[in-house]
């Protein structure tokens, strides 16, 4: 399986996702991490009070529930209760 996350059209499988209240699967509580497939909606940014952008990231979770929530809404150390060696707060796209 090839999914692009950015690709500009989205897959056949975000059409069925509901709307998650939290940032991991609404069904079996999973996070995004754990997702087999993801596709975040760039094209279709909305601009919050602070005048940042946030969009909606779809995930199409290990359970085959397929749920979406706004990337703003991701808190910023989904895998912190996860890892064990999570404590130097290395960031995954800081690396150049
Ligand atoms: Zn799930």
């Amino acid at each position: 399986m090839s999914i692009d996350a950015f690709s500009p059209t989205p897959p056949d499988w975000t059409q069925s996702a509901v709307h998650a209240r939290q940032f991991c699967c609404p069904s079996c509580g999973a996070a995004s991490g754990d997702a087999i497939a993801a596709w975040i909606n760039r094209r279709a940014p909305v601009y919050t009070e602070n005048h940042s952008r946030k969009w909606q990231e779809f995930y199409a979770c290990k359970c085959e529930a397929v749920w979406w929530a706004w990337s703003a809404d991701r808190p910023p150390s989904p895998f912190a209760q996860d890892s064990d060696d999570d404590d130097d707060e290395d960031e995954t796209n800081s690396h150049p």
